[in-house]
């Protein structure tokens, strides 16, 4: 389908002064959501992973979009790698949970957090797409509360051994790295670890098939049966995971935020292409005032989230270039939060009323806004719900002696 709102997209393009490169990057995007279109759609209807995700965003050149070129990426900036994910967002949110896992939660955590050697390790091999990444942090009994992990490790000989459940992991199954959170078996302290899954003693206990929605995305159980970890696998300080998990989160949570307004982009596009084609009442539904009201608020929740999860991704451009300043980290982390509470509220409701606009077809797993309704609402669920948004966005603003979850 012709993109309709691509000249707009284009526009604020030239607005955010990107230079060719980066807008080359941006073509590569448009391209890859193209070759994804028809795949993702029909693995959508057969409620099955849809395997051809990773080698797209390989032959295109996308596997290592925010690595920095010395290691074989693309280097980009938060903002670009966010105008990127909206463009990637236009096919749903399978593509973009596969991508912001291994982008932003993966491969940017081994980035900002690893050693040289570490960096060097797997970088280049993620930027190519020979690394996937999985990043294992809930668990059956601690999603909210991941301070509340059970998974363990205990010392032996040139490393660790973990064992454990993680719970709920997106590319599980197909993952060749897993940053995997464990605390010590006998104290204190989340340590983050980078666990090869070929690792004896590392299992995929069951992918995660009866979902209401995201069926292209890979969602899997994992075990950890005394999995042995060298020393140099450590991800970070050890006893400081949980701040390796946040501030993965934090680049998250915007990339989550910017595959939702391309949900919502293309419910927009799809509303326009329906409504102006169907006749009810001897005229075009579009023309019925009711019908106009949907696209209004499509149209203005799409205009609003757009330039929140730009303004969080240019905080979090300034945070990096200046990572000692603690009031720039955390002026990022809220306004992630912000952004992707408020783009994966209004993504669902786009759906919602996109959706409304189809109709009876609407209802059909056949249509294509229906993909959006069912797989939109994860949005508010994982990487923090909107409840633990909320209590972190008001936190920011009450102050931390406010903070709930104490
Ligand atoms: C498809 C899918 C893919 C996922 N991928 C990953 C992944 O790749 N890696 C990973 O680590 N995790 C992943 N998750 C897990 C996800 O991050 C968790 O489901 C999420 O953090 C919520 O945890 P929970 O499911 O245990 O819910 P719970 O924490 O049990 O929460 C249940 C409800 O209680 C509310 N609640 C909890 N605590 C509070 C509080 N203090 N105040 C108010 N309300 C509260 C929650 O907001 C929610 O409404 C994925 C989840 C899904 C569904």
């Amino acid at each position: 389908m012709e993109r309709l709102f691509q000249a707009s997209v284009d526009e604020v393009s030239r607005l955010l002064g990107l230079e060719r490169a980066e807008l080359a990057l941006l073509e590569d995007a448009d391209a890859a959501a193209d070759d994804l279109l028809v795949s993702e759609y029909e693995k959508y209807v057969e409620r099955k992973y849809n395997p051809e995700v990773p080698g797209v965003l390989r032959r295109r050149g996308l596997m290592g979009v925010p690595i920095r070129e010395k290691y074989g990426g693309r280097g980009a900036r938060q903002l670009v790698e966010s105008l990127f994910l909206e463009r990637m967002g236009q096919t749903g949110m399978g593509v973009i949970t596969f991508a912001d896992v291994h982008l932003c939660l993966g491969s940017l955590a081994v980035q900002d957090w690893g050693t040289e050697e570490q960096r060097e390790r797997y970088l280049p091999r993620a930027a190519k797409g020979d690394v996937i990444f999985a990043y294992g942090l809930t668990e059956p009994e601690a999603g909210s509360d991941p301070a509340s992990m059970k998974t363990s490790y205990v010392k032996d000989e040139g490393g660790y051994r973990l064992t454990g459940s993680k719970y709920l992991i997106s590319n599980g199954s197909i993952a060749t790295d897993m940053i995997a959170f464990a605390r010590p078996a006998d104290g204190k302290g989340v340590t983050a670890f980078l666990v090869d899954t070929k690792k004896k003693g590392f299992a995929v206990d069951m992918r995660l098939e009866e979902k209401i929605g995201l069926f292209t995305s890979d969602t899997s159980m994992i075990s950890l049966d005394d999995v042995h970890v060298d020393r140099e696998d450590v991800l970070g300080e050890e006893g400081k995971g949980l701040s390796v998990a946040y501030s993965a989160l934090l680049n998250g949570r915007i990339g989550i935020g910017s595959g939702c307004l391309g949900v919502m982009e293309d419910c927009l596009n799809q509303v326009k292409e329906r409504t102006t084609s169907r006749v009810q009442h001897g005229k075009e539904i579009a023309r019925h005032q009711l019908i106009q009201k949907h696209v209004a608020f499509i149209e203005s929740s799409l205009e609003a989230c757009r330039w929140l999860d730009y303004r969080a991704a240019v905080k979090k451009d300034e945070y990096e270039k200046d990572p000692k300043d603690l009031a720039l980290r955390s002026d990022a982390d809220r306004l992630s939060a912000v952004a992707k509470y408020m783009s994966s509220r209004h993504a669902f409701e786009s759906a919602d009323r996109a959706v409304q606009c189809f109709g009876g077809f609407g209802y059909s797993i056949m249509s294509p806004v229906a993909k959006h309704f069912l797989d939109s609402r994860v949005a508010r669920i994982y990487e923090g719900t909107d409840e633990i948004m909320e209590l972190k966005i008001a936190s920011s603003v009450l102050g931390r002696e406010f903070e709930a979850y104490r």
